[in-house]
């Protein structure tokens, strides 16, 4: 089945050439699947006899509410989509004044195999395609009725290891008649694959690359990230900043505040030692307590953020929203597995 919505512009216009279609097709059809159509029969301005043979020969990805939670306290809305092949994905619109910004899975599950996180506990099931990345972007906007102006991929899974969809849905979203959301409005983060940084790096794009970094030295680093046992912080640090160089870009770096395990005075300024030089940003994240995991949230979350700051390290500290729905990365997908 053709995959039309995971298409860009150039190659819908190859598949309508060959269809014998005129070349306006493309972006009518384009903009039917950016807009949200969910099924052939309503792109009115489409043949019927085109519209049949779409309906043969393509898939036409529409995820189904499996269970949405509103947030009593902040507005915050989680979805669990149904996709077409039965597997559940999770997506977060939060609402900030600075607009609606929708957090979208990457993957089924993850292989990183991060110890407090609860979107790796069953694995990687599969990658998800470029159109399932937009799809939650294009019905989280429908469903909600909300508009919306920044994305982060911080939900399921895994966003470098499935690096072709992702970018391909980068190119997708960022389009002028598709969703048109800027590269400046979209925050990507990963658990720090080296090279794949070093492959996004000379692309250039100006969206914000975010590093879960959660420790300040291999030993600490290795226990949580299984990921860091193979390259530590000193190699990432270093694609870190050869990524600043070659992008301009700073990096925002993301510390979950762990008791007892990653929030001592000593790695808050080992932490500082290791970004000298180099204008990142930490972003504190209190510990999202994961029912399988024994790991607390710290308690000296803002003592840490203090000690950085004596060393001129710019750090905040995330608000938390939907605390009381489930809304961190996993949780929900996991209690939806663990009930059937
Ligand atoms: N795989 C990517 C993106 C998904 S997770 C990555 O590792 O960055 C998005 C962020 O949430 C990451 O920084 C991740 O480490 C963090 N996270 C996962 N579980 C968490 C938890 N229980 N509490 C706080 N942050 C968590």
């Amino acid at each position: 089945m053709t995959d039309l919505k995971s298409m860009t512009p150039e190659e819908l216009s190859v598949y309508f050439k060959e269809l014998g279609q005129p070349s306006f097709r493309t972006m009518q059809v384009f903009r039917w699947l950016h807009q949200g159509a969910r099924s052939f029969d309503e792109m009115s301005n489409l043949p019927k006899a085109l519209r049949e043979r779409l309906k043969e020969d393509c898939l036409l990805t529409v995820p189904e509410v499996e269970r949405k939670q509103v947030s009593k306290e902040d507005g915050t809305i989680k979805y669990l989509w149904r996709l077409f092949d039965g597997n559940c994905i999770e997506t977060v619109l939060m609402r900030y004044k600075h607009g609606n910004t929708v957090c979208v899975s990457s993957q089924v599950g993850c292989n990183m195999g991060c110890v407090f996180c609860a979107s790796t506990l069953g694995g990687k099931v599969r990658d998800l395609t470029p159109a399932e990345i937009l799809d939650q972007v294009i019905f989280t906007q429908q469903d909600s009725g909300e508009t919306i102006s920044n994305i982060v991929m911080m939900g399921i899974g895994e966003p470098l290891d499935n690096f072709d969809n992702v970018l391909r849905f980068l190119t997708l979203v960022n389009h002028p008649d598709g969703l048109n959301i800027g590269m400046r409005h979209i925050s990507l983060s990963t658990c720090g694959l080296i090279k794949q940084i070093d492959k996004l790096a000379p692309l250039g794009l100006q969206l914000t690359l975010s590093v879960s970094l959660h420790a300040s030295n291999d030993e600490t680093r290795s226990r949580l990230m299984p990921v860091n046992r193979s390259v530590g912080v000193g190699p990432l640090m270093e694609a870190c900043r050869r990524y600043f160089e070659t992008t301009g870009r700073r990096i925002s770096y993301e510390y979950a505040m762990i008791d007892g395990v990653n929030d001592s005075d000593a790695q808050a300024d080992q932490l500082a030692q290791l970004l000298q030089g180099q204008p990142g940003h930490v972003n504190l994240i209190p510990l999202n307590d994961v029912a399988e995991s024994p790991l607390k949230p710290s308690r000296r979350v803002r003592q840490f953020q203090q000690r950085l700051e004596r060393h001129g390290v710019t750090a905040t500290v995330r608000r938390k929203l939907g605390g009381d729905i489930d809304a961190s990365c996993g949780q929900l997908r996991r209690k939806h597995i663990q009930q059937q």
